[in-house]
């Protein structure tokens, strides 16, 4: 007779199919099988009640923190009174039509049409039907490319996997599918030339998607896709003037802009929004992560007026919308929003991330940007990375065999923190809970420099 914990490693090696895990390394015990038991604040507890301070906020979406009693009561209160109705032909409940109201009342003053799913991916699926909708209700059925960038990060369905701009994501599924295009990576550290300033990158990336819209034809591009700020792709801040000059070719071709806000939105970066930090006016923005703090799943897609205009000009012509999924705007889930979008509010996270995040942010650069293996740390609010690179003067690469990100991560691990070792490059990433304290962020500083040390 197995004891519990041997039981449950024998039954996740059987049955639990992880995502984005190694399941050859898996299955033959390599990788740990570790249990998540607890979490408080920006801590986890695992079963064997080693606690972590989670530096990742989970994957960059436990921004209230952990065990926060408020969501927990306000999911409990809705499953008890009314676990589900479905959203369709004009149903709704008071928590998806007061979170549509708070989503609204935050968002950029032209943003202020929700749609409800339940993931980053399925947010960006509806993006992409909603952007090709409106082009067939406006009479262009050939405007339906949509640009997205190289390392921009937008989901792992077919469609989300595409725009997604990671080979790993790509090579062993024939993706991307083909009306998806990618151009440069607003990437400062790694730009083609070095001589170039933030400025004159920027202009170089404009001028690269103009060109690549005036190849395929402006008539045939229906959008542009892109995070504020890189996350998954290595955490990038934009370099200065980027966003400015990006528009100003979108608007030129009449391409939509789709700003993806799943990690920037609800104060990450110190702003209530993304596109409020950098001055970008985008036709639709995507939520998830950041709208619950992971107490739920739940996504949406906010729809400027613009675009609202012309869809239910569409409907008038063409009937329903086709497009739902059964848990759009599930009441659990919206219920959780609804408490996580007052707690953002009630302990002042956002003004938290100005602050710590500067902190944080500036300790962090200044305890192990001197180190002969750290080539770049970089960030924006409560978001920041550390590149490693094996030659400082040159920014060489590392043999990705030597996986000096993860074996960095894992040090960190060791010594009870929790950084991300971020999927293409020898990146480590931070994003911690919007709670994160001064002392907290010591804490993650000095584990860093420490882990940093024994590796290299
Ligand atoms: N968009 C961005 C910017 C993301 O970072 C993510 C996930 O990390 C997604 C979309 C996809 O979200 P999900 O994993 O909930 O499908």
């Amino acid at each position: 007779m197995l004891n519990r914990n041997d039981q449950l490693d024998a039954w996740d090696r059987e049955s639990f199919f992880h995502p984005s895990t190694h399941l050859a390394q898996h299955a033959r015990g390599e990788t740990p099988t570790r249990i998540v038991t607890g979490g408080e604040g920006v801590y986890i507890v695992d079963r064997d009640g080693k606690k972590s301070l989670d530096a990742f906020g989970g994957l960059y979406c436990v921004n209230v923190g952990y065990g926060r009693p408020e969501i927990a009561e306000a999911i409990a209160d809705q499953a008890k009174s009314l676990a589900y109705y479905h959203a369709y032909v004009g149903h709704g409940t008071e928590a998806s039509i007061t979170l549509a109201h708070m989503i609204a009342e935050r968002a950029p003053d032209h943003l202020n049409h929700v749609y409800f799913g339940l993931s980053g991916s399925d947010a960006n699926e509806t993006n992409v039907k909603l952007v090709w909708y409106y082009n067939n209700v406006l009479g262009r059925p050939q405007k339906k490319k949509i640009i997205s960038r190289w390392r921009g990060y937008h989901g792992s369905s077919l469609m989300t996997g595409s725009l997604t701009g990671l080979d790993l994501f790509h090579k062993a599924f024939d993706l991307p599918l083909a009306p998806v295009l990618h151009t440069e990576a607003p990437y400062f550290f790694r730009r083609p030339d070095r001589s170039m300033d933030e400025e004159s990158f920027s202009q170089y990336c404009a001028d690269q998607l103009e060109a690549m819209i005036v190849a395929e034809g402006p008539d045939t591009v229906a959008a542009f896709i892109g995070e504020p700020m890189l996350g998954t792709g290595g955490i990038v801040p934009p370099p200065a003037g980027y966003w400015e000059k990006i528009q100003a070719v979108l608007a030129r071709h009449d391409v939509l802009l789709i700003a993806d806000e799943v990690v920037t939105a609800f104060g990450r970066l110190g702003s209530m929004f993304g596109s409020e930090h950098y001055g970008i006016k985008p036709d639709i923005i995507t939520i998830a992560k950041g709208l619950t703090s992971a107490y739920a799943p739940l996504s949406g897609s906010i729809v400027s007026d613009k675009v609202w205009a012309v869809l239910e000009q569409g409907t008038d012509a063409m009937g329903p919308i086709g497009h739902g999924w059964t848990y759009s705007a599930h009441p659990v889930c919206a219920a959780a929003g609804v408490a996580n979008l007052k707690l953002v509010d009630s302990l002042g996270l956002v003004d938290n991330v100005r602050d710590v995040g500067g902190y944080f942010r500036g300790a962090l650069a200044d305890a192990v940007g001197g180190h002969r293996i750290v080539g770049d740390v970089r960030g924006e609010g409560l978001l920041a990375a550390v590149e490693f690179v094996a030659d400082k003067d040159d920014r060489t690469f590392f043999d990705p065999a030597l996986k000096v990100g993860p074996q960095i991560a894992a040090a960190l691990l060791k010594r009870g923190v929790i950084a991300r070792a971020m999927p293409q490059g020898d990146i480590l990433g931070f994003a911690p809970p919007l709670c994160l304290s001064r002392d907290e962020a010591d804490v993650v500083v000095q584990a860093t420099a420490e882990a940093i040390d024994e590796v290299a």
